[in-house]
C-alpha cells in the first residue's frame, strides 16, 4: 500500500472498517517537505461509544478465553504485523520524519512485544487455589488505549499486545499526528483475525475521542502514553469512574559520565541518546553530567563527534536527526534554544533557526549548551527536540543528587570504564531504567517512570499485570 496522499475517513469499530460519525477533517502535513499528503476524518464521542459498546459486547466472550488460547493470538498477531515491517518503517519516516536508522528498530520493537507477552502469559500466576480459596487473575474490563505520536506502532502493539494477553478488549485513540501510521498498523492487525470487536480504532481529537474513553463508565482503565499534563487531567478526570490507569509520560533524563569515562566511546554514545529519535524520544538522555575537571575534554569530543550527526532526509540511511513532527514543535524547539540563550547557558553547537539548506521542513539545527545549571529552564523542562544540556558536577554523589534533582524520573544512564562503580552510581538513580554506557532495551524488562514521568510499567509480564487483577473465590 503506497502511503502517499492517504485519504483515511473510517474507523476500525467491531472488525470493520466503518465510515465517520464525526465530520471535521485534518490535514496530514510532511515534516521533511511542509506539503500536504493526506488527510483524516476525526472521529468523534458517537464513534467512540460505538467502540467502546464493540469492545464490551466482545468482552463478554474473550474475558473468558483461555491464556493458552491468548497466546495463539498474539503468535498470530506477531506473524501478521512482522510481515509489515517495511511499510511501516515507511510510514514512520514519511509522516513523522522518523529518521529509517531509528525508525526501523522501533517498529520491530513493537513486533517483538507480541512475542514477549506470548512469554509473559507463562510467567503470571493465573490462578491459585488453597484450603476452599481459589485465586484468579481476571482481566480489568474494556481497555481504552491512548497513544503519543512519536512512536506509535511501537506503543499500540506494547498496549494492545498486554490487553491481549490479558483478556481484555480494546479501544485505541491514537494521536491524530499519527493517522497514516496507525492504518497501516491497523490493517495489519485485521489480518490476524482477532475475534470481532476485541480490537478496536477510532482516529480523533484527545478532547473528543480520548475524553470520551477518559470518561465512559464502561471503560475500566486507561493506558496512556503522552504529555505529563495530559496524563494528570486522565488521572483526575478518570477518578469519576474509578480507572484503573497506566500513564507513560514525559523525560528529562539524566546521563552521568564519570571521570574515568572513555570520551572518544562516551560522547558519541552520550550524543546518540540525546538525540535518539531526533531528540523527540521520552527516553532521550537530554542533560549530560559531566565532571568539571573534563570539562573542556568534553567541550572538544562533542565539537569534533556533531559533524557526524548528519540532519537531513529521514528517509536516508545516513540521516541521524529528521525534522521535528509539526511547525508547532518546531517552535517549541526555537523557543527553548532561547530561553537557554536568555538564561545565560553556552551556546556551544547549534543555535536558532534551520540547518542551511533545509528551510523547507521543519528542521532544527541540533544544539549543545554547556556551563547548564540545574535550575535553568532548558534542564528542567522536556523540550522534545535534538537540543542537550551539559551540566558539571565535582563529585559523584553531587552528580548523583543533580540527575535526581528533576521533576522526572524515566530514563538514565551512566558512562564510565569501571563498570562495577557504574552500576553503584546507576542503583542510586531514581529512574524507572538506568542503561550502563550504552543505550539498551530488553522487551522483558519493565518500561515506566517514577514521579512525574508517570504511574505503572509496561513491557512482558509487567505490561499484563497493569491490565489484571486479583478475585478470590471461597468458603
Ligand atoms: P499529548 O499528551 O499531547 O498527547 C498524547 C495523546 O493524548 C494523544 O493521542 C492526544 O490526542 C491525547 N489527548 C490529548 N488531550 C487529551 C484529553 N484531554 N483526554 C484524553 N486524551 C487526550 O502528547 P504528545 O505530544 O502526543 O506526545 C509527546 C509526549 O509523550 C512527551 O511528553 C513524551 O515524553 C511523552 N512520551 C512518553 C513515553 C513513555 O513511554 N513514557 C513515550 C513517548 C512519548
Amino acid at each position: 500500500m503506497s502511503t502517499t496522499h492517504r485519504s483515511i475517513t473510517t474507523h476500525y469499530i467491531n472488525g470493520e472498517f466503518v465510515a465517520s460519525h464525526g465530520q471535521d477533517v485534518m490535514d496530514i502535513i510532511s515534516p521533511t517537505t511542509g506539503q500536504l499528503i493526506g488527510q483524516a476524518t476525526l472521529g468523534d464521542a458517537v464513534d467512540a461509544k460505538r467502540a467502546i459498546e464493540a469492545a464490551k459486547q466482545a468482552f463478554a466472550s474473550f474475558s473468558r478465553t483461555t491464556p493458552q488460547g491468548r497466546a495463539a493470538l498474539l503468535r498470530r498477531l506477531h506473524n501478521a504485523v512482522n510481515a509489515h515491517v517495511d511499510e511501516l518503517t515507511e510510514a514512520m519516516v514519511q509522516e513523522y520524519g522518523g529518521v529509517v536508522v531509528f525508525a526501523k528498530p522501533i517498529v520491530e520493537t513493537g513486533v517483538n512485544a507480541f512475542l514477549a507477552a506470548e512469554k509473559g502469559i507463562g510467567e503470571i500466576q493465573w490462578t491459585e487455589q488453597w484450603n476452599t480459596t481459589s485465586v484468579t487473575m481476571e482481566p480489568v474490563g474494556v481497555a481504552g488505549l491512548i497513544t503519543a505520536w512519536n512512536a506509535n506502532s511501537l506503543f499500540i502493539c506494547l498496549k494492545l499486545a498486554s490487553a491481549v494477553a490479558a483478556g481484555c478488549t480494546v479501544v485505541l485513540k491514537p494521536s491524530e499526528m499519527s493517522a497514516i501510521q496507525t492504518r497501516v498498523l491497523v490493517e495489519a492487525i485485521h489480518e490476524a483475525g482477532l475475534p470481532k470487536g476485541v480490537f478496536n480504532v477510532v482516529t480523533g481529537a484527545g478532547q473528543t475521542v480520548g475524553a470520551e474513553l477518559v470518561q465512559n463508565p464502561d471503560v475500566a482503565k486507561i493506558s496512556f502514553t503522552g504529555s505529563a499534563a495530559v496524563g494528570q487531567s486522565i488521572m483526575r478526570d478518570g477518578a469519576a469512574t474509578m480507572k484503573r490507569v497506566t500513564l507513560e509520560l514525559g523525560g528529562k533524563s539524566p546521563t552521568v559520565l564519570l571521570d574515568d569515562a572513555k570520551l572518544d566511546q562516551a560522547i558519541p554514545s552520550a550524543l546518540i541518546m540525546a538525540f535518539l529519535n531526533s531528540g523527540q524520544a521520552c527516553a532521550a538522555g537530554t542533560r549530560l553530567l559531566v565532571p568539571r575537571s573534563r570539562l573542556e575534554e568534553v567541550k572538544k569530543a562533542i565539537r569534533e563527534t556533531m559533524p557526524g550527526f548528519a540532519v537531513g532526509d529521514p528517509a536516508d540511511p545516513k540521516t541521524a536527526i529528521g525534522p521535528m513532527v509539526s511547525q508547532k514543535q518546531y517552535e517549541r524547539v526555537q523557543s527553548y534554544i532561547r530561553k537557554g540563550i536568555e538564561e545565560g547557558a553556552e551556546l556551544l553547537v547549534g543555535g536558532e533557526g534551520h540547518p542551511e539548506g533545509l528551510e523547507a521542513g521543519f528542521f532544527v539545527k541540533p544544539t549543545v549548551f554547556v556551563n547548564v545549571t540545574n535550575d535553568m529552564t532548558i534542564a528542567r523542562e522536556e523540550i522534545f527536540g535534538p537540543v542537550l544540556s551539559v551540566i558539571s558536577y565535582d563529585t559523584d554523589e553531587e552528580a548523583v543528587n543533580i540527575a535526581n534533582d528533576s521533576p522526572y524520573g524515566l530514563h538514565a544512564a551512566v558512562i564510565g570504564a569501571d563498570e562495577a562503580r557504574a552500576r553503584r552510581i546507576a542503583s542510586q538513580l531514581r529512574t524507572g531504567r538506568v542503561c550502563i554506557n550504552n543505550m539498551a532495551d530488553d522487551p522483558d524488562a519493565p518500561w515506566g517512570g517514577f514521579k512525574a514521568s508517570g504511574l505503572g510499567r509496561e513491557y512482558g509480564k509487567y505490561g499484563i499485570e497493569a491490565f489484571i487483577e486479583a478475585k478470590a473465590i471461597l468458603g
